[in-house]
């Protein structure tokens, strides 16, 4: 056995567990860190309270006095805490988290300093992020970026750093960040919705989007992790044969939670209290050594932030614990991957959740407003939200029968398709007192009682209405929220606005009463939308070929899903909404295909290597133990020796044909790669990769993973599935 995986199961199965101190009260300890409204009132003075708060409610500017106000507060907090330093964190387009620490410390002469956090130093920034992509952005045009204070998110303390949300933006004001678009694609939803509300209720002022995320995860232990380079390096492992048991007795999900994992998860929760993460629900996924951690939902901007700032903390945490998280969408082949279902509603300043319906037939009639223009939202833009979770590794995951497929669809459940069905055949223009009373009593009246029972829920649906919210499944584990949410509530604020229109003609051409005309175009969107509807199995290869039928598209690689990003629609989609400009959209999918491109790369480098300097190696090294065997046999029984060395030699052959296969394909595979890489366009690069270079990992996987079961396990270097899941 290698040195590396010998010491690593010896010290996985003799880990001691980390000592835990948790406070039973949470609620004492939540939101500690964080610059939140209660901490504000107490250092801020009353002028600069009103400033933020106003900025976070209503998004008026700051200004410079009061930012001076807000800083010197925020530095006397967070020294109070032991603070040193500062830094702007923001979400750079690596999809991960970028902070740079400059301690409050500066000198003023005289060998004397102070400790100094001014107003400019918290609202903008210049960092030296020239490393961060950018997708030509900054190449054609000015090569600087700044970072700018996001107020609506609040500053918080991690480790030692006070560290305050930020946007990140080129000079010429195009957005090199997650977050920028996402607050733009909030802003339009906020205007689109609450101009509909304004239908129902004339008070309504203001419509903000909520998200509630689910982080699936796997925990191994870090001495196993380490010992495996594709997992150091990919995140995944690129080979490893299924062990004996895997996830097939479902003994695992919901199961008692393992200690050492428990351990973890208390730990865990008690770092996100403290930055104010609402986290709530946690239990044992469906594969071995796979668990996740959901909150209580947050308006979608903070949401976001607290999900990217969690990959983060989650990382750190298991360090602690020796043990290493796994974010991948797919770490292990066979047993089940990793997703992150975000849940998804709309909600006023009224205090009413738009999609959950409410008392009266005509708040009711609100819900089936939002409701009907969310599922018109996804049908005519389908391709652009598939697009939205399209990765490398989650390419693994949707279709793979254990995730949604790549085709989307909205579940709705059998009550409100028959709502729908009902609303269809309502009178085209005006309508009778008598079908008035029919409607608010029957169909309209009778929804909140249908949806109390409304017990089905289906599992293999990507975009599923769950009674209050509806719940995006499609988006990977290791995903920023920002590029899904950017651009569901991008679509449907185009939708609520086309929707208004449409009513207002209504009402105005043809002398409609409101409830009249949104009867009538929602029984038009109801007529149209049928096709993006679907109860049935969405693993079933039946479903495929009813999608095609249907004119869904079916988009399973990144390379060809992505294109939809660059349409045509979609570029005029996100102008009109002012979400992203057409060189803002541009350069982000040329990030996105580009990662693509090298993600692959790097995995085809891996598996290269594994293949060609462990695995072959190894089995070598058995064979000739082998043949030193068979030449000993020789000598025992002379000619007679191939009756007790015949399997033996089935081996030595079997483990010869299996090499030289390893070899021929990386081989083969390395070409491709050479032919891949000078291809100039990043389109053409990315589809060569998926098509020519990525087919080979699973024959080359398929023959070293053969060699696995044949090689003694002594010998075989890489720790194994059954070692790695099931070590706890
Ligand atoms: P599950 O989908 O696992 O059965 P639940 O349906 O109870 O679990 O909730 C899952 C997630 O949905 C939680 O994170 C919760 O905060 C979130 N959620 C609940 N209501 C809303 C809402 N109105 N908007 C957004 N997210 C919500
Ligand atoms: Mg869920």
């Amino acid at each position: 056995m290698s040195k590396i995986r010998f010491q690593a199961l010896i010290e996985a199965s003799s880990r001691k567990p980390v000592e835990v101190i948790e406070d039973i009260k949470r609620s004492v300890l939540f939101g500690e860190n964080v610059f939140n409204e209660n901490t504000m009132r107490q250092y801020l003075t009353k002028d600069a309270f009103k400033g933020v708060m106003s900025a976070m409610e209503h998004g008026t500017k700051i200004d410079r006095k009061i930012a001076d106000q807000v800083s010197s507060s925020m530095k006397e907090w967070a020294m109070s805490k032991g603070v040193t330093h500062y830094t702007h964190w923001f979400q750079p387009l690596t999809g991960g988290t970028a902070e740079k620490h400059d301690a409050f410390f500066e000198t003023i002469g005289n060998g004397m300093a102070i400790e100094k956090f001014g107003g400019d130093q918290l609202v903008q920034q210049e960092p030296d992020a020239s490393s961060f992509p950018n997708g030509g952005i900054r190449n054609t045009f000015e090569a600087r970026g700044y970072t700018a204070w996001d107020p609506t998110s609040p500053a918080f303390i991690y480790g030692t750093a006070l560290c305050i949300p930020t946007i990140f933006v080129a000079y010429t004001g195009e957005a090199l960040d997650f977050k920028t678009p996402l607050l733009r694609a909030l802003t339009a939803v906020d205007d689109a919705a609450t101009a509909v509300c304004k239908y129902f209720d004339k008070n309504v002022k203001k419509v903000t989007a909520s998200l509630g995320w689910e982080q699936e995860y796997f925990l191994i232990d870090k001495a196993m992790a380490n010992s495996r380079p594709d997992i150091i390096l990919t995140g995944r492992t690129l080979l490893g044969h299924s062990p004996a048991k895997g996830q097939q007795l479902d003994d695992h999900y919901f199961g008692s939670i393992p200690s050492r994992a428990l351990n973890y998860m208390r730990d865990l929760e008690t770092e996100c209290m403290l930055l104010g993460i609402p986290v709530k629900t946690r239990h044992n996924e469906v594969a071995p050594n796979q668990f996740e951690l959901a909150p209580i939902y947050e308006e979608c901007n903070l949401a976001v932030d607290h999900n990217s700032l969690l990959m983060d903390v989650m990382g750190k945490v298991a360090s602690r614990h020796q043990l290493k998280v796994l974010l991948h969408e797919k770490p292990f082949a066979g047993v089940n991957g990793s997703g992150k279902h975000n849940n998804w509603s709309l909600s006023t300043d009224t205090g009413i959740n738009l999609l959950a319906p409410g008392k009266t037939p005509m708040s009711n009639l609100q819900f089936l407003t939002f409701f009907i223009n969310t599922i018109k939202a996804v049908y005519d833009n389908e391709e652009l939200i598939r697009a939205a979770v399209a990765s490398a590794n989650n390419d693994h995951r949707l279709g793979a029968n254990e995730a949604p497929p790549a085709i989307i669809s909205v579940f709705i459940g059998e009550q409100l398709t028959k709502v729908l069905e009902e609303l269809e055949g309502v009178t085209n223009g005006k309508l009778s007192p008598e079908e008035k009373t029919d409607l608010k009593l029957n169909v309209v009246g009778k929804i909140p009682d249908v949806l109390l029972d409304n017990t089905d829920r289906n599992r293999t649906s990507p975009f599923a209405f769950t009674g209050n919210k509806f719940e995006f499944r499609a988006v990977g584990s290791f995903a920023n929220c920002a590029n899904p949410m950017t651009v569901l509530n991008t679509v449907v604020a185009k939708q609520l606005k086309d929707f208004k229109v449409e009513v207002d003609a209504l009402i105005e051409s043809q002398d409609l009463k409101k409830d009249e005309a949104i009867f009538n175009v929602l029984r038009e969107y109801i007529k149209a939308t049928k096709n993006v509807l679907f109860e049935g199995n969405g693993y079933g290869d039946a479903w495929e070929i009813e999608a095609k039928r249907r004119g869904l598209s079916n988009n399973k690689t990144t390379p060809e899903a992505l294109k939809a990003r660059i349409s045509k629609k979609s570029i005029a989609l996100f102008e009109e909404m002012n979400v992203m400009s057409k060189v803002e959209t541009e350069a982000r999918y040329e990030i996105e295909v580009e990662e693509y491109t090298k993600r692959i790369q790097i995995e085809s480098r891996v598996l290269g290597d594994i293949a060609g300097n462990h695995v072959v190696p190894t089995a070598v090294k058995y064979q000739n133990l082998l043949i030193k065997n068979v030449k000993g046999l020789k000598e025992i029984f002379g000619k007679d020796f191939e009756k007790y060395a015949g399997e033996q030699i089935k081996l030595i052959k079997g483990i010869s044909e299996h090499i030289e296969i390893i070899h021929l394909k990386v081989d083969e595979m390395i070409d491709a790669r050479k032919k891949a890489n000078v291809i100039t366009d990043l389109e053409e690069m990315a589809a060569e990769y998926c098509t020519k270079v990525k087919p080979f990992f699973d024959e080359i996987r398929y023959h070293c993973d053969k060699l696995e079961l044949m090689v003694d396990d002594e010998l075989w270097p890489l720790t194994k599935y059954r070692e790695m899941l099931f070590t706890r």
